[in-house]
């Protein structure tokens, strides 16, 4: 639709406006920079940073059910600038140019229905967000594109010519990082990724080599990925990619607007569901909702339940015993989330102390559990990964702990497409998941293809069909 066509009133709000004074603020001794440079962590105190924009009250003139239409209304504009989680634009980087936004297809994803038995399996009804069905098939697209929008913007306004991309990642982070980073001019961005080596599924491999990024494999876990990324940060010019680059929490908040608007912003009674591995995608959750709830855009705070595999359950045991760990972890299908010490755990103890108290919850589940919420989820007309799985048993876990209701409105974050673990899935087929995952597949859930001669009676036979009478069999020949 076109600006003309809107109706008068809204006219003045379509196109950001907001005037942005945004800084990186540290959560450890609260000193900020300004956001004209890239900065990972504290040079005071090496504490972690945030994004904020000391500007932020001057939204608030505008009224939270203005926004709610502002919002409404935008969707249906035609402008490259606005249309993937930059629809947001007020929210997450109001200091970037719409002319220098990427956008490659992120954000908006559907949220679908659950099946109905599916539903009765778990115990409640709810809906499964798709964030699978972005372009690199995960969320981590959401922050990839502020990311790289900001680094677009940065490469323009400070003339940089030469600039490094790295990450590290279990997979799904080096996909999306080496796709975004391709878009951006080739004579100026190298984009780079650090994986370990054996720890990573094909498909995940094939997508960072696919998109032409520097892949680099070394021994370890993803723990020790991280480390060394974040020497060469410290030491190096080079851009981080990972989620403590604060710019990518901008971006992954754009689920939370997303999930309140596909909602009509009704949240009262609203539980978000997440799988936690390095903790950022949660804590991008959780502030996006504080931002609609400081701007009077929902009524309340939702509850977030924050799901763990107990291979790798450093915020579950957190949350029970008050005290902060970090674990050894063992192998787990839900891979992607498979990380003994989050990066961004300060951030989720920060705003549980000020905003969720009670409103967050972590549940651990088995291997077992996870594996077969994928299967049984799949088994019923979704399409969910294993941390996927991982979220859904663990819901199932919060109705029977009592703390869902059927009054709640649950939204399941489906992390990425179940194509990137199929390998999992094979591996449960075939019976041949190494013993360290403690998974014992059932003959029920297993799925193999069924060899048959090349004949219409052969396979009449095996599926038990029955002979349509004389006459009809001939009329449909
Ligand atoms: C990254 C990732 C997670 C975990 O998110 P964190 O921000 O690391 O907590 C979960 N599922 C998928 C598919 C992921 O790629
Ligand atoms: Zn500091």
């Amino acid at each position: 639709m076109k600006i003309d066509d809107f109706p008068e009133e809204m006219k003045d709000y379509l196109l950001p406006s907001h005037v942005a004074q945004m800084a990186y603020q540290c959560i450890g001794c609260g000193e900020s920079y300004p956001l004209d440079r890239f900065l990972y962590t504290c040079p005071r105190c090496g504490g972690l940073l945030r994004i904020i924009d000391l500007n932020f009250d001057a939204l608030k003139r505008i009224p939270g059910l203005l926004w709610q239409k502002i919002f409404d209304y935008r969707k249906m504009l035609n402008l490259d600038g606005l249309k993937g989680i930059f629809l947001f634009h007020e929210l997450i980087l109001p200091i970037v140019p719409l002319a220098d936004v990427i956008y490659l297809g992120e954000g908006h994803t559907p949220m679908v229905k659950a099946n109905e038995e599916l539903s009765r399996w778990v115990g409640v009804d709810f809906y499964l967000k798709y964030d699978g069905l972005n372009p690199s098939a995960s969320f981590k697209d959401r922050g990839m594109a502020s990311a790289i929008s900001f680094i677009n913007y940065m490469i323009k306004a400070k003339g940089i010519e030469k600039l490094v991309g790295v990450c590290a990642s279990t997979g799904d982070t080096s996909a999306a990082a080496a796709l975004y980073l391709s878009y951006l001019s080739k004579e100026v961005v190298h984009s780079v990724v650090l994986l370990p080596r054996g720890k990573v599924t094909s498909a995940q491999l094939s997508q960072p080599l696919g998109s032409g990024a520097t892949v680099i494999e070394i021994p370890g876990v993803f723990d020790d990925c991280m480390r060394i990324v974040e020497r060469l940060a410290e030491e190096y010019e080079v851009c981080l990619l990972n989620s403590k680059n604060p710019v990518r929490i901008q971006g992954q908040k754009s689920y939370s607007y997303e999930v309140a608007q596909q909602l009509d912003f009704k949240t009262r009674d609203l539980v978000v569901v997440v799988p936690i591995g390095n903790a950022g995608n949660v804590t991008a959750v959780m502030e996006g909702f504080v931002d609609l709830y400081d701007l009077g855009i929902i009524e309340g705070l939702p509850m977030i339940l924050g799901i763990q595999s107990v291979h790798a359950n450093p915020i579950v045991l957190w949350r029970h015993s008050g005290e902060y760990r970090p674990v050894e972890v063992r192998p787990s299908v839900a891979q992607a989330a498979m990380i003994g010490n989050p990066v961004s755990f300060p951030k989720v103890s920060r705003l549980v102390e000020e905003y969720f108290k009670e409103r967050f919850m972590a549940i651990q589940v088995t291997e077992q559990e996870i594996i077969e919420g994928m299967l049984i989820t799949n088994r019923h007309g979704h399409v969910v990964c294993t941390q996927g799985g991982e979220s859904i048993v663990g819901l199932k876990k919060g109705v029977e702990m009592g703390l869902v209701r059927s009054d709640h409105k649950v939204v399941v974050d489906s992390t990425s497409h179940q194509l990137k673990f199929a390998g999992f899935q094979q591996m449960y087929f075939d019976d041949s998941l190494p013993e360290e995952y403690e998974i014992r597949p059932r003959k029920e859930l297993k799925n193999r293809p069924v060899p048959l001669e090349a004949s219409a009676e052969a396979i009449a036979q095996y599926l038990g069909l029955e002979k349509r009478k004389g006459d009809e069999a001939r009329r449909n020949r």
